[in-house]
């Protein structure tokens, strides 16, 4: 029997990967996962669009884990989220994805909490960060945060963080990314301004859009 083109094992990923996702009960992908899955997996930027609910934070886990050196310790993946409580979901889900993998640590940087512990964190390295725009560029002018081995940046809830009026400081925060980088980039609606950062930062996106239910 040939597995349907929405399982999981159609994909490129490591037997250790496969498993931990059948553990958690993830056998099928849903529709955007299916669609940006395999083009991210190859290494191209995407603007994915889908509603809230859809799956998108493990189709973009799964597509920075896949580009991660666990035993490289630096910053390798950077996913820009508009608040604190998206980016600790973000945070849970991509610990949950990357448990199939040896230690790979995961950071948090938010507003709204003291710095303190945020700087004790990051001196003991990070493979992952997941933050908020403001506290990441905070982190970045301080020099508590370096850049220079992002491979992968998502923009996740990017319409929301634009509505917001993130977009000085996302644009400051890419502009310390090497552009020899993969972008991956969320959102549930497509309002003008995407199409201005895809212009500015991303490098001949694929647009995969789901328009109902997955
Ligand atoms: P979105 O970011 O699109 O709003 P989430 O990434 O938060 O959606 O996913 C919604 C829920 O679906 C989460 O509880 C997640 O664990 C679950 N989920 C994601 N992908 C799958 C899958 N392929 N199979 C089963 N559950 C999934
Ligand atoms: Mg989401």
């Amino acid at each position: 029997m040939t597995a349907p083109a929405t399982s999981f094992s159609t994909l490129p990923l490591g037997p250790a990967v496969q498993a931990n996702l059948q553990r958690l009960g993830y056998l099928e992908m849903t529709a955007i996962q299916a669609a940006s899955l395999p083009p991210a997996l190859l290494g191209k930027d995407i603007i994915a669009q889908a509603k809230t609910g859809s799956g998108k934070t493990a189709a973009f886990a799964l597509a920075l884990l896949a580009n991660l050196n666990a035993r490289r310790f630096a910053v390798q993946s950077l996913v820009l989220c508009p608040t604190r409580e998206l980016a600790d979901q973000v945070t849970t889900e991509v610990r949950r994805l990357a448990r199939a993998e040896d230690n790979i640590k995961v950071v948090t940087l938010v507003g709204g909490v003291p710095l303190r512990g945020q700087l004790a964190t990051l001196e003991h390295g990070a493979h992952v960060v997941v933050g908020t725009p403001g506290r990441v560029l905070d982190h970045l002018q301080r020099g508590s945060l370096q850049l220079d081995a992002v491979n992968t940046l998502v923009l996740d809830e990017a319409d929301r963080m634009l509505d917001m009026g993130f977009f000085e400081e996302i644009a400051g925060v890419i502009r310390l990314c090497p552009p020899q980088r993969q972008t991956l980039l969320f959102s549930a609606t497509y309002p003008e301004e995407i199409d201005r950062l895809a212009a500015q930062f991303m490098r001949e996106p694929l647009t995969v859009k789901v328009e109902a239910q997955h």
